[in-house]
């Protein structure tokens, strides 16, 4: 529920409301804009009485969100999201990132060379995984604790953020220098996972499920954030469609859907949405027309030999070409967003 306070509240009035609020078991998050003051009302709102509210001297006007998400509402919170991470980069309203790396971390050698390749052709981000939900349980799953640390030898080397995937809350310990935490299209609706990530102070990266709707991967970034963790990222990685000639279907008016619908900064991936190295150039560039915020990119040092997704991952060389045409059309993607 939204509620519109008049021009003249004091903050004394404004905090008079929460404490009302907050005695009636609803959170009230105030937002003070330059014509008004909004309060977004969280919490079990059946029972609120709108008129009442509606004739409350400092309340202007009242809406009901009829959304079931709350907090990554962009009617609760008009203004882009930023992401910033620690070492000032940051993700969302306008900042475009590419994230880049392969699907896992093979060895040490190559997750720095991949590291420094990346860094090279323009990304800003590096991606491995070290923990990797696989469909057969016989195939590679990830070199675990010593995945780890090979990725933070390649943050140190590089000075690239990292981001890396949890598939289980009892790792945590092990993501401290982990500057994004990615939830894989596997987890989205783990939501025991979900809570516990809601409660750790680092962005995280979340992915669309296989076959999940706009509303449900919504809704799963609303237990991260109810949780008390509002840094989300979302990520589009293609659904599961009839079509069986790509790995998944990408659906890219999910970028400006979720836009229309929440603040949170949206980020495609190209390779699982494909899973064809080939494919991934064209999608990456139709992702970045379309208004996203940023790219996850698969990247290996020898993709015919690569332990997981090498189809879809492109060598050093491809991406070099890839990072060139999105930075030509970016300036587009720019202007078309702000018309928008
Ligand atoms: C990945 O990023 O390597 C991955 C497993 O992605 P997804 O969860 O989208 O399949
Ligand atoms: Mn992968």
């Amino acid at each position: 529920m939204i509620v519109i306070l008049k021009k003249n509240t004091t903050k004394d009035q404004i905090s008079q409301f929460s404490d009302q609020m907050k005695e009636i078991g609803l959170e009230a998050h105030t937002i003070v804009g330059e014509a008004h003051t909004i309060v977004g009302l969280v919490g079990d709102t059946s029972q609120v009485d709108i008129d009442h509210l509606r004739d409350m001297e400092i309340v202007e006007s009242v809406q009901r969100i009829q959304e079931p998400f709350k907090k990554a509402n962009r009617r609760f919170r008009e203004e882009d999201t930023v992401i910033t991470l620690e070492n000032g980069l940051k993700i969302g309203g306008g900042h475009f990132q590419v994230i880049a790396g392969p699907c896992s971390i093979e060895s040490e050698e190559q997750i720095v060379s991949v590291a420094k390749a990346v860094k090279a052709a323009g990304a800003t981000l590096l991606r491995g995984g070290a923990f990797k939900p696989r469909t057969s349980p016989y195939a590679f799953q990830g070199l675990h604790s010593r995945g780890m640390r090979f990725l933070l030898q390649a943050k140190e080397t590089t000075g690239l953020p990292i981001v890396t995937e949890i598939m289980d809350a009892a790792h945590l310990p092990l993501f401290e220098e982990v500057d994004i935490i990615q939830v894989g299209a596997r987890n989205m609706q783990n939501f025991e996972l979900l809570k516990h990530l809601g409660q750790v102070k680092k962005p995280i990266l979340l992915k669309r499920g296989l076959a999940n709707t706009l509303q449900e991967l919504l809704m799963s970034a609303e237990y991260i954030m109810a949780s008390g963790n509002e840094q989300v990222i979302l990520c589009e990685r293609g659904i599961r469609t009839f079509e069986t000639y790509t790995r998944n279907t990408l659906d890219l008016s999910a970028i400006p859907v979720l836009k229309r619908l929440s603040h949170l900064p949206v980020i495609v991936d190209p390779s699982h949405a494909t899973g064809d190295a080939d494919l991934v150039r064209p999608m990456a560039l139709a992702a970045t027309a379309a208004g996203a915020d940023g790219l996850i990119i698969e990247v290996h040092n020898d993709p015919a030999h690569a332990l997981c997704d090498g189809a879809q991952s492109l060598t050093p060389d491809e991406f070099v070409t890839v990072m060139n045409m999105v930075n030509a059309i970016r300036p587009y993607a720019e202007t078309y967003k702000r018309d928008m």
